[in-house]
């Protein structure tokens, strides 16, 4: 009764907003709000793998919730609606962070930032490898008008949030900042396109976001006895069946022919994707690095979406075992999270 009640307001101050556009700047908020019971908390709003969102998983979207104050990591397709739905107000996320530029983690950047805005967001810290700048910049010259007509429609009454107040912040391998009362520190992951890990130091507490990696001892060192790690869970899909050869080979990849040549030639700018190595982890090295960096809470996302088109998420509850007894073998001694699109985990300290 609520939702019908709040949902015909919503409408009404909409239809104003459009016909007569007199709504005062206060009144163009985004309706609904969400309650969080824990200061600290991790919600995966997108945890697919690309395609995900065709299924019923949106593509990656991680938020960190302290205090309703909300940092948003990556934002790919439909990530941004799964947002809405969940009701996070857009105006509380004064953070945008990119873990790396594949699309499937950037993007609904464009939407994020005009949603935001629109809905009262303003200063902003916008973080993420080299050209991510760029990305911010193509947001505010390709769209200006569009951004500007849409201001007078909600009658912001200032472009900042979008075309003025992004700090950028472009980062490469080690470094350590903050935000406000949060401290930050960054690490380059080994993965098809540069990707950074972040770790988030809040009131002692601390987060790790991984982005997409495949192994390596950086990840290790970078995450070891933290109280949350956000995994690159996606080869979880085998733990009930793992594929017996597990050598990565690059070269029948590198050995298809596009336009009548093969890419045998591509050297990777440095920041830029790296195709020669492992995209992710193997299910085998899953379990070891989860175990070697041991966090009291690991939160597993990146996961595949119904991709046997049977209607079900392979994610089942007995693979879901298997991957927690496997773990356990393993010397992890945490607990196991497994990411749905809106899942909100509180973080223990
Ligand atoms: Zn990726
Ligand atoms: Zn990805």
């Amino acid at each position: 009764m609520q939702f019908i009640k709040s949902s015909v307001l919503n409408f009404l101050a909409l239809f104003l907003l459009l016909v007569f556009g007199f709504v005062s700047e206060t009144n163009a908020q985004q309706p609904g709000g969400k309650v969080h019971e824990d200061s600290i908390s991790v919600i995966t709003i997108g945890s697919g793998v690309p395609g995900g969102c065709f299924a019923n998983r949106a593509e990656e979207m991680t938020v960190i919730q302290n205090k309703g104050r909300y940092i948003v990591l990556d934002c790919g397709y439909t990530s941004v609606m799964k947002l809405m739905k969940e009701k996070l107000p857009m105006a509380n996320i004064d953070t945008i962070m990119l873990t790396h530029l594949h699309a499937d983690h950037s993007s609904d950047f464009l939407n994020l930032m005009l949603w935001r805005f629109l809905y009262g967001g303003r200063k902003l810290d916008l973080v993420g490898p080299p050209n991510t700048g760029e990305y911010y910049k193509f947001f505010k010259t390709f769209y200006k008008d569009d951004i500007m007509y849409r201001a007078m429609v909600f009658n912001t009454t200032t472009t900042e949030g979008a075309l003025k107040g992004v700090k950028v912040r472009e980062i490469k391998g080690k470094s350590r900042f903050n935000l406000g009362d949060i401290s930050v520190e960054t690490e380059a992951m080994v993965h098809c396109m540069y990707d950074l890990a972040y770790k988030f130091t809040i009131d002692g507490t601390t987060i790790v976001v991984t982005g997409d990696t495949s192994y390596t001892k950086k990840l290790v060192t970078f995450a070891k006895n933290t109280d949350m790690v956000v995994m690159d869970g996606s080869f979880i899909l085998y733990a009930l069946n793992p594929p017996k050869d597990y050598n990565f080979d690059v070269s029948g990849l590198l050995a298809r022919k596009y336009d009548g040549k093969t890419y045998d030639k591509y050297k990777p700018k440095p920041y830029s994707g790296n195709f020669l190595v492992e995209s992710h982890c193997n299910y085998a090295d899953l379990i070891k690095i989860c175990a070697e960096m041991n966090p009291k809470q690991l939160l597993l996302t990146h996961l595949f979406h119904d991709i046997y088109g049977k209607g079900i998420d392979p994610q089942t509850d007995e693979l879901k075992e298997k991957v927690r007894k496997d773990l356990k073998s393993a010397g992890f001694t945490g607990e196991v999270y497994f990411a749905e699109d809106g899942l909100e985990v509180g973080v223990k300290k």
